[in-house]
Formats: C-alpha cells, sequence, structure tokens
C-alpha cells in the first residue's frame, strides 16, 4: 500500500474499526491506584533502559533471567531480583526479544535478537546461563533507523521471524537461521509499511498475530505469517480510543485462557489491558510504582510472561522500561496478579512457555522456485511440466500467468520464453500428438481472453510455444477456466476438458487440420453442483479426476461415453486435513496404473495425497515451508500444480511436484512456482517413488 492510499486506509479504518464503547469512553476518570513494583533493576551502565526480554528457566524458575537494552551498553543480563550478572557488546541497543528452542548446530538454544540503531543492524546472540553469547554471522543491516525488534515463531512451519521496526513506518520481517558452521544469519522475507515511526512490537507465537504500536496512530494488529495477508486491524487510537498520545510499550501475558495484550500509554504513566480472547477489547488501565511507592511517569518498553516464576512471582510478570527513574534509567519487575486484582482481570492457569508447537503437516522444502511473473498481484496460476527424456535436466516448464500469458522456464526456474497470447488461466500438455505425420508435445491452454481454447505446439529444442490452434477455437463457455488434458490408452485419442465458473466441464476432441493446425470438436458435457477448477486425466486407467472448489474431489471416466456418474474420492466436510478450496490435482506415476493423486488444499496451505488406483485412499497430507539457509519460501494458497514420476535432472531424479505459489516472499516479489523433489514428499508421508 503506498502512503497516500494509507491515510486514506487509515481514516476509514478508525470509522470502523473501533468498537462503539471505545469511542464513548473518554479518558477523564481519576488515575487508578499504582500498583507497586516487586523488584527493579539496577540502574543500566549506560543509563538508557528502553526495551526487555524475559527468559523463562522451565527447569528452574528461580533462574529466569531478564535481559535489557542499555544503550550504548548494550545488552544486560539481569536476576528477577534486579541484581546485573553480566552485560555484553551489542551496539547502541534499543530493542531486544528472545525465544526459546532455535536449533544452532542441531542443539537448542535460547536466542536474543537485540536492533542496534547505532549501525542500524539486526544482531544475534544465544543466552547460556547468566551470559550471553554473541552467535550472529554478521550484523544483518537495515536499510532504516530502526526503533525496535521483536521475535516470533511460527506455529505453522516451527521457522523463526525477527520483525525490525522503525522510525518511517518500516516493519521488516527477517527468516533468521542456523549457518551450517553453527552461527545464525538472517533474509528479508517481507516489508510492509505504516505511514509514521513504529516504536514497538510484539508477536503472539501460537495465534500468529503481531502487534506494532505507531507513534501517531496507535495500535495495529497484523498476520505474522508471511505467507498471509499483510493488511492490519486497528485495536486503539488516540483522540478516537484510549490512548492519550502514544503507545510507549507492548507485552503479551499468556497463561492458559487469560490472554493480555498490555500496552504502556506512556504520557498518562498507565498501563492498558486488551482482552485477545474477546478480539483486543480494552479491558481497563492500571498504573505503577517503584518498590517504595514512587510513581513510574512514563512506563516505556515492556515484557511479560504468564509462567509461574515463583519470588512474588507466581501469576506471572510484567517488567516495565524506566528511563526517568530516581537512580537512573532502570526496568520495574511488577507482579501480574497485582496489576489484574484491581481490574478484575482473569490470572489464568500460570503455564511454562511451550517448548514446542508441534506443525500440523509433514513439511518440506522446495529446491528451485522461478524468476516471478511480470504481473502483480494473483497472476501466477497453474504449470504444466514437460520430461525431456534425452536429457532430463534440460526438461522444461510451461506455467501460466493468468493475466499475462505463458511463460516457459528451465528447470533451475529461469524464464527462457514468454508468449504473450492473454489470460491463460490452465495449462496442460501430452506428448505424440501426430501432425503431419510427425509427433508433436501439444500444449493447450483456457483462454479468458478470447473464451477459448488455446493450442500450442512446445518446440522443445527452441524452448518455445508456437500457435497452431486452426483460429480460435471457441469453448462455448462463459469463462474458461480450468483446464486438463486426456490421452486415451484406449484409442490413442487426445481430449481437452475445460470447466466454467458455474459447474459445467466440457471435453473435445483434439484433431488436427491440414496445413499443421489443431481444432477442437465438442464430445461431452459434465456438470457439477458448484464451480470446479483443478483437474487431471488419468491416461492408463481412463479416469478423470475433478476438483469442486468448496466441495469434493470427484473421480468420473474419461472417455467421452462414460457419461455423467461420479465418484467422490474425498469431501472436505468429511477429511479434516482438507480445507476449501481444493485447487491443482495431478498425477504420480508409479506405473501399472499404480501411483499417487496430489491436490491443494488450498484453505490450509497443504496438499492431500490419494492412491492412484482402487479406492483412492488417503495417504496424508504435507506442507511446503521456507528454507532460510536457501532463501527460498514457503508455499501458500496454491492455485494449479502439475506432478512428474519422470526424472527431471539434479535434485529431481524421481521427479517433482511444482506448485504455484500465491505468497512469494524471502523477500516479497510478484509471485511465482516452487519446485518440490518428489525424494522429499515420499520421504515425508512414506510414499514409493519411481
Ligand atoms: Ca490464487
Ligand atoms: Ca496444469
Ligand atoms: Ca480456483
Ligand atoms: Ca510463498
Ligand atoms: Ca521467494
Amino acid at each position: 500500500m503506498r502512503k497516500a492510499q494509507m491515510l486514506g486506509f487509515l481514516a476509514s479504518t478508525m470509522m470502523t474499526a473501533l468498537p462503539a464503547a471505545a469511542l464513548a469512553q473518554a479518558p477523564s476518570q481519576p488515575g487508578p491506584a499504582a500498583v507497586s513494583a516487586t523488584s527493579e533493576t539496577q540502574p543500566t551502565q549506560s543509563g538508557g533502559a528502553n526495551q526487555a526480554a524475559i527468559h523463562v528457566d522451565p527447569r528452574a524458575v528461580e533462574a529466569s533471567r531478564i535481559v535489557a537494552t542499555a544503550e550504548t551498553g548494550g545488552l544486560e543480563v539481569h536476576a528477577l531480583d534486579g541484581r546485573r550478572l553480566s552485560s555484553i557488546d551489542a551496539g547502541d541497543t534499543v530493542g531486544v526479544a528472545l525465544r526459546d528452542g532455535f536449533r544452532i548446530g542441531g542443539q537448542p538454544a535460547t536466542l536474543a535478537v537485540a536492533a542496534d540503531g547505532g549501525t542500524n543492524s539486526l544482531r544475534f546472540f544465544a543466552l547460556e546461563g547468566d551470559r550471553l553469547r554473541d552467535v550472529g554471522a554478521r550484523a544483518v543491516p537495515l536499510d532504516f533507523a530502526v526503533e525496535n525488534v521483536c521475535l516470533f515463531r511460527n506455529a505453522q512451519d516451527s521457522a523463526y521471524y525477527a520483525i525490525a521496526v522503525g522510525d518511517g513506518g518500516e516493519i521488516d520481517q527477517w527468516m533468521v537461521y542456523a549457518t551450517a558452521d553453527g552461527r545464525v544469519d538472517a533474509r528479508q522475507a517481507r516489508r510492509i509499511s505504516l505511514p509514521t515511526k513504529i516504536k514497538h512490537c510484539v508477536a503472539d507465537d501460537a495465534g500468529g498475530q503481531l502487534y506494532v504500536a505507531e507513534q501517531a496512530t496507535g495500535l495495529w494488529r497484523f498476520n505474522a505469517d508471511p505467507e498471509t495477508d499483510s493488511s492490519p486491524v486497528l485495536i486503539d487510537a488516540p483522540r478516537l480510543g484510549h490512548i492519550t498520545e502514544e503507545v510507549g510499550g507492548v507485552a503479551l501475558y499468556d497463561a492458559g485462557p487469560a490472554r493480555w495484550l498490555i500496552a504502556s500509554d506512556a504520557s498518562s504513566g498507565r498501563l492498558f489491558f486488551y482482552d485477545r480472547g474477546k478480539d483486543d477489547a480494552y479491558a481497563g488501565a492500571s498504573a505503577i510504582a517503584d518498590p517504595r511507592g514512587a510513581a513510574v511517569k512514563e512506563p516505556g518498553g515492556l515484557a511479560a510472561t504468564g509462567a509461574a516464576l515463583g519470588g512474588g512471582f507466581g501469576h506471572g510478570l510484567v517488567v516495565a522500561a524506566d528511563e526517568d527513574a530516581a537512580g537512573g534509567a532502570n526496568y520495574k519487575l511488577v507482579a501480574f496478579d497485582a496489576l489484574a486484582a484491581p481490574l478484575g482481570l482473569a490470572v489464568g492457569t500460570p503455564q511454562m512457555p511451550a517448548s514446542d508447537i508441534a506443525p500440523r503437516f509433514p513439511a518440506v522444502t522446495a529446491r528451485v522456485e522461478t524468476t516471478p511473473v511480470a504481473a502483480s498481484g494473483d497472476a501466477a496460476d497453474d504449470p504444466a511440466i514437460w520430461h525431456n527424456p534425452a536429457d532430463p535436466a534440460a526438461s522444461l516448464i510451461v506455467g501460466t500467468d493468468k493475466k499475462a500469458g505463458l511463460y516457459v522456464y528451465d528447470m533451475t526456474g529461469k524464464v527462457v520464453d514468454f508468449a504473450p497470447v492473454g489470460r491463460m488461466n490452465n495449462v496442460d500438455l501430452r506428448e505424440g500428438f501426430k501432425l503431419d505425420g510427425k509427433p508433436i508435445t501439444l500444449v493447450t491452454a483456457s483462454d479468458r481472453t478470447r473464451k477459448a481454447v488455446a493450442i500450442f505446439r512446445l518446440d522443445t529444442a527452441a524452448r518455445k510455444l508456437v500457435d497452431i490452434a486452426d483460429g480460435v477455437q471457441a469453448s462455448g463457455l462463459s469463462d474458461p477456466y480450468g483446464l486438463c488434458m486426456y490421452k486415451s490408452a484406449r484409442s490413442g485419442r487426445f481430449y481437452v476438458i475445460v470447466s466454467d465458473p458455474d459447474g459445467l466441464n466440457r471435453q473435445w476432441e483434439l484433431v488436427a487440420r491440414p496445413g499443421g493446425k489443431v481444432a477442437i470438436n465438442q464430445v461431452r458435457d459434465i456438470k457439477f453442483g458448484s464451480q470446479t477448477e483443478g483437474c487431471v486425466a488419468d491416461d492408463a486407467n481412463g479416469a478423470l479426476y475433478i476438483a469442486e472448489e468448496d466441495v469434493a474431489l470427484w473421480r468420473v471416466g474419461a472417455e467421452p461415453k462414460d457419461g455423467d456418474k461420479r465418484r467422490q474420492v474425498d469431501t472436505v466436510a468429511a477429511n479434516p486435513a482438507l480445507k476449501d478450496d481444493l485447487e491443482g490435482v495431478s498425477l504420480y506415476d508409479l506405473g501399472k496404473g499404480r501411483g499417487y493423486l496430489v491436490i491443494s488444499s488450498q484453505g490450509n496451505n497443504s496438499y492431500a495425497v490419494y492412491d492412484r488406483d482402487g479406492a483412492n485412499a488417503y495417504r496424508g497430507s504435507f506442507a511446503v515451508v521456507a528454507d532460510g539457509a536457501r532463501g527460498i519460501d514457503g508455499i501458500s494458497e496454491t492455485d494449479g500444480l502439475d506432478v512428474s514420476s519422470l526424472p527431471l535432472g539434479p535434485g529431481f531424479e524421481h521427479g517433482a511436484m511444482v506448485a504455484q505459489d500465491g505468497r512469494n516472499v524471502l523477500p516479497g516479489e510478484k509471485q511465482n512456482f516452487k519446485i518440490v523433489s518428489w525424494t522429499d514428499i515420499a520421504a515425508a508421508l512414506k510414499l514409493e517413488s519411481r
């Protein structure tokens, strides 16, 4: 979103997003009684205090630690009673965040990331007992003035992200990964922007949410998974909501059902509580004081935990930066139950941090991604793989840009041809079609520009597409959408099946015409109850599989005389691993009529696998996740996919799945296709390979 657009968007969001109760309740009532901190840290050595993070030691809660920024003093480690245990040079630190369970060299580590406002970079450390150890492969440079950093561990794929926020409204999300030599590095996953300075952020790992405090506008919530939509929700704002001027810090408290968002309203000296179980509804305000009862006038950066820490923190802890403390800038440690009691907030069941949130599906990574398509937005759609029998590594992929035409890619993902032939939605191909007595690779695509079936020859030597349609081959469909081809083992004839948005599937025979042209002859209509798109023909078994997007995967006979008798392979209602839309479907051929069907379960970013033969038994689902070291993002919201069991070169000796990726990130770019080795899929789901 551009800034001008964003400003208009802000105005409209503020009118609609804030609950009426928030608008009616101006913060005019007398301030709440201050809750005294249980302890406070020694003043930082440098005199600055901006942000702390809490490490909960699950084996010995008294060994839990506070890691805090000390500006030019780097990072300091404090005990729960406030004693400084150690410090380490980390530049001019303005932000810090911690996460457990990050694996370095196969060993779990407590990862700390520091935002260095002096060099505008991110630096990585491991917390080991009372000390921090520098584990960064480098200081990761940022191209803006960094204000703070938070960490997010994605429950979908266990990937770790550092999110740096900046002076110009930058929300810069970096995937953090361990290098082969045991250091920690990061790659930019995506960049989101707000119009003005952002000073604080915090991520909710289990909920997949990112909260950011924008100085001028207030408190926002985003999806934290970079493979999701990045539009924000406004939670609170100055003037229209509760915030007086600006938010000075944000933190999350999690203890069973008690899930609070805490924000410091710096200029009024209060902490605000929002109920994450009720869409972040405002729940009350509190104020804090030092252990002697003197008010903390401007609470700054916050950290919180719902873990039972003992030592007065049996229901968790809130840590607030206090730049103006009498003895020098320090951090106040306040018991959560003391804050919660006057407000009647639930303290929940104290919990230790979840050590491992298990991903839902076995995960694989892509080995190659293609060059992004030229068109913006949802543009890439459906691929078809051409196997080169003479030189498998020189195999090709034809892929649609549904706004512009057809790409031809090599197996390294590079574009070798682009045919600007219009809005091609889906594409498929078959070998051995006889044209002027010679076998060709016949390619067809659903042409939404001309409401037609587009027909090409793949010139495999020149690696380009040649239009061989005998004029425009009108489909008679309102909008040609899904498409697949069928080569009958029984008759040797070639067919193409195309769907419209209303569930109609029309089948034509592809016939050679004089002069090296090809035309279509309609042979059958099959009607489904609602929209279908993904389809694949099983040539050897004479079957056609069609995905009715919101409902089911169906099997019908592929021969023109097979009528419209159909069988359900699986349904969205019956299989909890499926989440509509059901999209692209393809076939892995093990020979002798055996193999697998693979279908995109678009609604939960996964792929379901079924037996090709028999009753099409469900074999499991997998997801394709990000690979930080290789720099290839995961796949989300796949429309079209193709699968081949034939060798396709190094890494793809047993074939591959090529799938459209709805969000091409790491870094954020236009859409593309990912190539996943069948070897990896087979290992994840214990499947056979050819
Ligand atoms: Ca799409
Ligand atoms: Ca296809
Ligand atoms: Ca679709
Ligand atoms: Ca992606
Ligand atoms: Ca990418």
